[in-house]
């Protein structure tokens, strides 16, 4: 039997931890440079990585006006060359589908993926100031009917059942728990739905977290999972891996690059580019199928 008391406040339950308040307050006060000047190119804002060939003729400009810029725009080709192969595999999908971007960051992912397919999107951050530039900068693109962004946490949307045909983790999948998020990812996307993940994990035949894979936790208060627990937990939830590529050579140059763009480093250039290069951290991407 519930018995219901009239005028007495509900117990408040926690919509966070304290640890995701404090990943809240990081990315509330988070203006690096190398993730606003990067999107502020063509209002596609990304806070990840890059894949692909470097055209190095950038750094031979010498002009230092035009050098900072020919640089920044050669990382944004990059990083939004990341965003397109993750939406690349998120289809095929129709105008009608909705995707689920969990850890959106200031939404480029879901804009990204739109101009691709013309679907609905949600994207959710626990970051109220990313949603709501996100959610600014979908209003002034005219696809805010399509593309809304949310404060909320992706491990408990809220969010339709089954009411998804495709959704990713780009680079948010080391702030949580991978059962927990695999088990709402598999609960929202109907059967026969579409999961991409990439992600940064350290390589289990190295053996455990290294020097470098634990400074690059410091830095961004995360927790990297090893390269195993992503099939465990992915097996556990219904997802199943279709398509595995490591990403690791391939986003080596953009780590090059971005360690020689002075007004763009923050300092963990180096513990990527050790990691990658002594083989104790690999750079991932998971297709699955929800089944
Ligand atoms: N996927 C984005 C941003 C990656 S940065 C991109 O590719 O540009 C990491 C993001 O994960 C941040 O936006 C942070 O708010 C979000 N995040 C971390 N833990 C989260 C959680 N539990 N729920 C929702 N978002 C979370």
């Amino acid at each position: 039997m519930t018995i219901s008391h009239p005028g007495v406040a509900k117990a408040p339950v926690p919509a966070q931890s304290t640890y995701q308040t404090r990943v809240a307050d990081y990315w509330n006060a988070e203006q690096n440079p190398v993730n606003l000047e990067l999107g502020r190119i063509d209002d596609l804002y990304h806070h990840h990585y890059g894949v692909g060939d470097v055209d190095w003729s950038v750094l031979d400009e010498m002009d230092p006006v035009r050098r900072r810029d020919v640089i920044t725009a050669e990382l944004h080709r990059l990083e939004h060359a990341q965003a397109e192969l993750l939406a690349k595999h998120l289809g095929p999908l129709s105008p009608e589908d909705r995707v689920f971007d969990a850890g959106c960051g200031r939404g480029g992912g879901s804009v990204t993926a739109n101009m691709r397919y013309q679907c609905h999107a949600d994207g959710v951050t626990l970051s109220t100031k990313q949603a709501d530039f996100a959610n600014e900068q979908a209003r002034a693109r005219g696809i805010d009917g399509k593309v809304r962004y949310h404060h909320r946490n992706m491990l408990d949307t809220g969010f339709q059942t089954g009411g998804y045909a495709a959704s990713w983790n780009n680079e948010s999948t080391m702030y949580v728990e991978l059962d927990l998020l695999f088990a709402e990812h598999s609960r929202l996307l109907r059967r026969g739905g579409r999961y991409v993940v990439i992600t940064g994990c350290y390589n289990d035949t190295y053996g455990r977290a290294s020097r470098e894979v634990s400074l690059i936790n410091a830095h961004y208060i995360c927790d990297i999972h090893p390269r195993s627990a992503y099939f465990q937990a992915m097996a556990k939830h219904r997802l199943v891996p279709t398509h595995v590529e490591d990403l690791t050579a391939a986003t080596i140059p953009y780590w090059e690059l971005r360690k020689s763009a002075d007004h763009l480093v923050t300092g963990v250039e180096d513990a990527f580019l050790t990691a990658y290069k002594n083989g104790s951290f690999q750079y991932l991407m998971i297709v699955a199928d929800r089944v």
